[in-house]
């Protein structure tokens, strides 16, 4: 890997694994800098220089609330999309699970929370984890049929982030609210924020999560919405920051760069689906022409997120090929760490089809030039290695 002169680009490289993180855009950068040199009073004091990083922790806090069609009462930062999770879990499951006990997720979900719930179900909570059906694709009925008089809680995420599969979120949300208006409903809504539409109210969410660095902002820093009056009892306690909901000290240079990406993001939403949609088809397209490779995504898939297996190929050994060539793919979840999460197999992907599945994903700045190189060095990828 080389690094320019001023130490601040990458030359040559090919970044496609944008569903781990992405490269903070230039707006967030500033916006952060700006939030660590001038304006680096503590949100909680009384001084000018307090009220001004209030002032602007307020205006991310609008930006965001604005871009999910909520009340800025209702944002709530923490340090991540994975403590969001937790919060929500955790938090609503204490809030609402003295008698309801029932805990239903799907069994997709990241691990922040398949594991909280894990965590929970040794707390005597029940949780029921939903599977899509053998044609791989989820239905509202079985969640519905999963829900009961006790159940406290339904959480599922918008966008998958292995295989970019949308559940159909606002379809099992408005159906449970109508038949069990107790539940409150979750929505990890982190691989979709910002690469398609993300509104609270029509998706019947009463909790979302959403994570900065994955929209071009800064790692650190993420969301939790909360609705209107819906309880949540805080994981972490102390100085009460966050209205007592997320105590600690605001940090507001990854929140102000949360905001800055929003604000450049927010409006281009569709314009950049259309463009990610063109550069998925071209991906496909040059993948077609290659023996030996299978698709795992759908169709109708989230096109930011394209997973393949080079049938006979483990994972590791082609993603490292592929880095030889300065090109950075992933082997699936990067939360996951090299070790298999179990939800390809959820979505019928098994065995050595699962062994050797890479996951491709893009952001509106991938170019075709990109794409060409990957299939190229797939194709030579495919010949040169083994096993
Ligand atoms: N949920 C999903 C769907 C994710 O992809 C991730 C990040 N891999 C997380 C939650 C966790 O987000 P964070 O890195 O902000 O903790």
């Amino acid at each position: 890997m080389r690094i320019n002169s001023d130490r601040k680009v990458w030359i040559d490289l090919i970044y496609l694994d944008n569903a781990a993180t992405t490269k903070p855009c230039t707006e967030a950068v500033d916006a952060a800098v700006e939030a660590m040199t001038v304006n680096f009073g503590n949100p909680s004091s009384l001084h000018r220089a307090g009220l001004n990083a209030q002032l602007a922790v307020d205006e991310a806090r609008k930006l965001i609330a604005d871009s999910i069609g909520a009340d800025n009462s209702s944002v709530y930062f923490t340090s991540g999309a994975t403590e969001s999770n937790n919060l929500a879990l955790r938090g609503a499951s204490a809030a609402y699970g003295k008698k309801c006990r029932k805990i239903v997720i799907s069994a997709v979900e990241h691990a922040s929370i398949d594991e909280t719930a894990s965590d929970l179900e040794k707390k005597d909570f029940e949780v029921i984890r939903v599977s899509p059906r053998d044609d791989g694709r989820f239905y509202a009925a079985d969640f519905v049929n999963a829900c009961d008089e006790n159940t406290c809680l339904i959480s599922m995420m918008l966008v998958n982030n292995e295989t970019g599969y949308i559940l159909p979120v606002k379809e099992v949300f408005n159906a449970i609210k109508r038949r069990f208006p107790h539940i409150i409903t979750h929505c990890d809504c982190v691989q979709a924020y910002m690469k398609v539409p993300v509104k609270a109210n029509a998706l019947g969410a009463d909790l979302i999560s959403l994570s900065g660095h994955k929209i071009h902002g800064i790692k650190g820093v993420g969301v939790l919405y909360i609705k209107k009056g819906i309880r949540v009892i805080p994981v972490v306690t102390g100085g009460k920051q966050e209205k007592g909901i997320r105590s600690g000290t605001e940090s507001v240079p990854l929140i102000c760069a949360m905001g800055a990406a929003v604000k450049k993001l927010a409006p281009t939403i569709n314009e950049r689906f259309k463009r990610v949609s063109e550069l998925k088809a071209c991906l496909l397209g040059r993948l077609a022409d290659i023996d030996g490779i299978a698709v795992n995504s759908p169709d109708d898939g989230s096109p930011y997120v394209v997973n393949i297996s080079v049938i006979g190929r483990r994972s590791e050994i082609m993603l490292h090929f592929l880095e030889s060539k300065e090109i950075y793919v992933s082997s699936g979840s990067a939360c996951s760490k090299g070790q298999q999460s179990g939800v390809l197999g959820q979505f019928g992907i098994s065995g050595k089809r699962a062994d050797s599945a890479v996951r491709i994903s893009m952001t509106a700045e991938t170019t075709e030039d990109e794409i060409d190189a990957l299939a190229n060095a797939l194709r030579e990828g495919i010949e040169k290695v083994r096993g």
